[in-house]
């Protein structure tokens, strides 16, 4: 049977979140690593002007080199990833790596340049903010490669003057402090707009749910079976495949409303209805037009065919129990199958309609057919 699910909220607000965000993660991350590789590759300058043609320019131009391929590497593995694990996985393979190669490159100029220069605690910045993970990813590389760079500035330069290693120490603090702060921030802000967008599809779905759906009973109303009948005959029309529609009526239901109460009567339509949609297919559209009268279209089903699921149908209705005493329904069908010369699935229930006022007229209970 047709129905608008609730929208699942049992996997908790965050469900989704990176997975929403996981392509638009991999190409800031992609870009960011791109970016680094420029200052990577043109330092090598560098290298030959304090290192000219030596053993050591070779070992650091070999660095630099190993570094950027394994940077197009992961980039060009960043743009197949399906799951925010990979994403992790693969930025921290190549963090792990960053690490070491900024700390050698820091190691190796160390005599010329302080460790703790410009461009290490725009890295360490940097880092917190352009990779989008979960947190113990997003902490660990930056400071690793503080603790690794302090230590490394206290190794090679000494003696060290305390005012250099104060210096150095707040700078590198304040890069973490600031990019743990921005960086939670940032993520919060993110879950924040993801979330009002779940909230904003689940609210769409509901109201779309409410305008399909008739308020007693829960089935589909009047105005969604029509739309869905409309498709259904065009499908008729394009792939020539058997359609039936039954119009079903509870017989005598004024008198059971007369007799036992509106209530009563409110308790039969939602019985039925119930019990008719365990009854059905998926593809089966079900629902209420109106007071006692609903609508069954069965898709690929030829008229004898639907014949025998409303009898089916018929034959099962149950009595309902209302304070403490059953009350027996009937129900009459009328059925009716798409032809080729309708001009509108309007013809089909007009004439499951006749089939139907057939039914009542020849004393109810039953089932009749108008092919
Ligand atoms: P027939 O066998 O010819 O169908 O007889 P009937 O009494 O069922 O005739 P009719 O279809 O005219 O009666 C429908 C009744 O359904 C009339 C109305 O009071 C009642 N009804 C319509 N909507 C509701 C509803 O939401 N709840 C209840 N309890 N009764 C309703
Ligand atoms: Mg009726």
């Amino acid at each position: 049977m047709r129905f608008f699910a609730h929208p699942d909220t049992s996997a908790g607000p965050e469900a989704g979140y990176r997975e929403h965000y996981l392509a638009a993660d991999a190409r800031q991350a992609s870009v960011a690593i791109a970016a680094w590789l420029v200052p990577l590759l043109l330092f090598a300058g560098g290298d030959y002007f304090l290192f000219g043609a030596s053993r050591q320019l070779v070992v650091l131009l070999t660095l630099r080199l190993a570094f950027a391929a394994f940077s197009l590497y992961t980039i060009s593995a960043l743009a197949k990833i399906t799951t925010p694990r990979e994403y992790d996985n693969i930025l921290l393979r190549w963090a792990v790596f960053a690490v070491i190669a900024v700390l050698y490159f820091n190691y190796a100029w160390a005599r010329y340049i302080p460790p703790n220069g410009v461009l290490t605690i725009l890295i360490i910045f940097s880092a917190y903010m352009v990779f989008p993970a979960r947190l113990p990813i997003r902490l660990a590389p930056p400071l690793a490669l503080s603790a690794g760079n302090f230590f490394l500035h206290l190794w090679v330069s000494e003696p060290i003057s305390p005012q250099i290693l104060f210096t150095s120490l707040v700078a590198l603090a304040m890069a973490n402090t600031l990019g743990i702060i921005f960086s939670t921030w940032l993520h919060k802000h993110r879950l924040t707009e993801f979330q009002a967008r779940l909230e904003e599809t689940r609210v769409k779905e509901e109201l779309g749910r409410l305008a399909a759906t008739d308020d007693l009973t829960g089935v589909l109303n009047r105005r969604k079976i029509m739309e869905l009948a409309a498709r259904e005959y065009e499908r008729f029309v394009r792939e020539r495949r058997p359609l039936s529609v039954a119009m079903i009526d509870i017989d005598r239901f004024k008198k059971l409303n007369d007799t036992y109460g509106h209530e009563a009567g409110d308790l039969v339509l939602t019985s039925f209805t119930a019990y008719v949609a365990r009854q059905l297919r998926r593809e089966d559209i079900w629902g209420r037009l109106g007071g006692d009268e609903f609508v069954l279209i069965l898709p690929d089903t030829p008229a004898e065919q639907a014949e025998a699921v409303a009898e089916r149908l018929r034959v099962g209705t149950e009595a309902v129990v209302w304070q403490d005493q059953e009350l027996p329904y009937t129900i009459s069908s009328g059925i009716a199958a798409a032809r080729e010369k309708d001009q509108s699935v309007d013809e089909v229930f007009k004439r499951a309609d006749k089939a139907l006022y057939n039914a009542k007229r020849r004393g109810r209970n039953r089932t009749e057919i108008l092919s």
